[in-house]
């Protein structure tokens, strides 16, 4: 049994109880996607991967903590395109046996009036200085259940609004039962990545054996990613009524009184004893929306070593020793010289042209100004900003400018489709005058080979609704500048001319004319010219985004917040 300590006496014991209990862990950290690499498929975009990251970073830094998602035998899709440029899904096949270990432990559910056994994968992430990390995969795909019960652990994002209701009360309720049974007696935070795993506060009662929200409350934090209302989870009472068990249910009635349904952000803002936004601006957005003022930020990050090419990665080795574990010190990146920055730049891009002729069957130009933009299509995400005036764009980036695209959309969000599809034409349509060119399929695989290969990255979401964003911070580790609309982590991270530039007007109201003005005038009269014309400068701006923005917008940082600010323990080993 391991013995349960109050909080102030952490710091001096972990790292005895660390090396001595495996199973001590303080802190649980729940996510519906994990993104670790491209041979787990188990997540469809930022959110995912951004909990990859900070699991990693945990493991790097030594910081006792579980990871708790499901597995997606099924994955998310793999993207191919008909002759009519329309994405069409394709399963994703994969074997979690090679990448995962399966436990024997075993729980049990009760969904939808059936007794469902639950089944545990784990697999080890070892950080940096050998510490390992669990991080469990939940799954329902055994003998003896139902036929449709197997299922339920198969799709991300795939079935309807039932089928999403039965996997968040696996993952919340089942996620805690399991980890029960594998032995974590002592976890003092439960750390919500997103609402989905909400319903974790229902067990967390029940194991109390009286209703106390306060004792709830004071396990659990928060982080809510989305800034608009459309994007939380919510599921009405007349379902929740067919899929939860009568205990379960009579608790969340008595949690959300009075209310036609349960909004998952709506769950955990109410029962956590933190909340936090993902950027400034966000979380400000969030104070509005849900009319508070506790919402905190903590901003994104990535994972260094996850995201930093190979040529950067030497560079940083050896010139700023120690940065792996201490990112923060890149800010010494301006003592490195320009030349060695730049033969470690466009040896990255030569990897991406090679997979691009590959791939496309075109030969980019190394020399040229390459643009990059790949995240998914979702529709605030404004993909076709950049072609508002095609005639004005051919006149100003014509013979001088590259593009690269990427992105998945939904499968049911046929917005998103349309959007690749117009991309996917104008380069069709553009040829060799100006290549837009479109790479299938984007993965944590293709978003590495762009975020370290590409000159510019491109970034014009609707404001306010990038909550932060994180494919530009993969860029800035790579010392690549980012060009964008002032929302999410780039308020933060942009300095006019020395990290790069931004879009449009500073408001938050979204004027897309002006944006798409703002962008042809500054890609006319800034960022091509300094490119071809003003090479010391160039490179002397990718060495201010590292010291400025690599230094700071990293999981390792994020973690290190997360710890003194959300889950208020102080960490010997960091
Ligand atoms: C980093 C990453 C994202 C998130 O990018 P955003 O800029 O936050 O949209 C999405 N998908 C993949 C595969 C990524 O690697």
């Amino acid at each position: 049994m391991i013995q349960r300590l109050h909080r102030s006496d952490l710091g001096n014991s972990l790292r005895t109880l660390m090396e001595n209990d495996p199973a001590f862990r303080p802190v649980a950290y729940f996510s519906m996607e994990v993104g670790l690499k491209e041979s787990i498929p188990t997540y469809s975009g930022g959110l995912g991967v951004l909990a990859g990251d900070i699991l990693k970073s945990a493991a790097d830094l030594g910081v006792p903590m579980a990871g708790v998602t499901l597995l997606y035998r099924k994955g998310y899709f793999v993207q191919e395109f008909n002759q009519d440029d329309w994405q069409k899904e394709k399963p994703v096949v994969w074997d979690p046996s090679k990448e995962l270990t399966l436990l024997p432990n075993r729980i049990s559910i009760t969904i939808q009036g059936r007794e469902i056994q639950v089944g545990v994968w784990v697999y080890e992430c070892i950080g940096a200085t050998g510490y390992p990390l669990p991080i469990y995969f939940l799954d329902t795909d055994f003998e003896p259940n139902h036929p449709d019960d197997r299922k339920l652990c198969w799709y991300l994002y795939g079935g309807d609004n039932r089928y999403r209701l039965c996997q968040e009360f696996i993952l919340g309720v089942g996620g805690l039962r399991m980890l029960r049974a594998l032995g974590y007696m002592n976890i003092d935070t439960f750390h919500l990545n997103e609402g989905h795993a909400g319903f974790l506060t229902l067990e967390l009662m029940r194991e109390l054996g009286y209703y106390d929200p306060d004792r709830i409350r004071e396990q659990v934090v928060f982080t809510t990613h989305t800034p608009v209302p459309a994007g939380h989870d919510y599921f009405e009472f007349g379902l929740i009524d067919q899929v939860f068990p009568d205990d379960a249910l009579a608790t969340i009635r008595r949690m959300m009184p009075n209310m036609p349904g349960v909004s998952m952000t709506e769950l955990g803002l109410r029962y956590s004893r933190y909340v936090n936004g993902v950027a400034k601006k966000h979380a400000e957005v969030s104070n509005a929306m849900f009319k508070m003022e506790t919402v905190d930020w903590i901003t994104n990050g990535i994972h260094p070593t996850t995201w930093v090419s190979s040529g950067m990665r030497k560079l940083y080795n050896k010139h700023i020793p120690g940065w792996e574990l201490d990112p923060g010190r890149l800010v010494q990146a301006l003592t490195i010289p320009k030349d060695e920055v730049w033969a470690a730049h466009q040896a990255s891009k030569l990897r991406l042209f090679a997979r691009v002729l590959e791939s496309n069957g075109v030969q980019l130009d190394p020399n040229k100004l390459t643009l990059g933009f790949a995240r998914r299509a979702a529709t605030y995400k404004r993909a076709d900003l950049l072609l508002t005036d095609v005639a004005r764009l051919k006149r100003i980036a014509g013979g001088k400018v590259q593009f690269i695209f990427a992105g998945k959309s939904h499968p049911h969000d046929d917005g998103g489709k349309r959007l690749l599809q117009k991309i996917r034409k104008a380069g069709r349509e553009l040829g060799e005058e100006l290549p837009i060119i479109f790479i299938d399929n984007y993965n944590m695989e293709i978003a590495s080979l762009l975020t370290q290969g590409v000159d510019v990255w491109l970034n014009t979401p609707v404001r306010p609704r990038e909550a932060s964003g994180t494919s530009g911070m993969k860029c800035a580790m790579n010392g690549i500048m980012n060009f964008s609309v002032l929302d999410g982590w780039w308020i933060e991270g942009w300095i006019e001319d020395v990290t790069g530039w931004s879009i449009g007007p500073e408001p938050t109201e979204t004027n897309a004319d002006l944006d798409a003005i703002d962008l042809y005038e500054k890609l006319e009269k800034k960022v091509i010219p300094t490119y071809y014309n003003n090479h010391d400068k160039w490179v002397d701006m990718m060495r201010h985004t590292i010291a400025l923005d690599a230094s700071f917008f990293n999981t390792h940082r994020v973690v290190r917040e997360y710890a003194a600010k959300a889950y208020s323990i102080d960490f010997r080993g960091m």
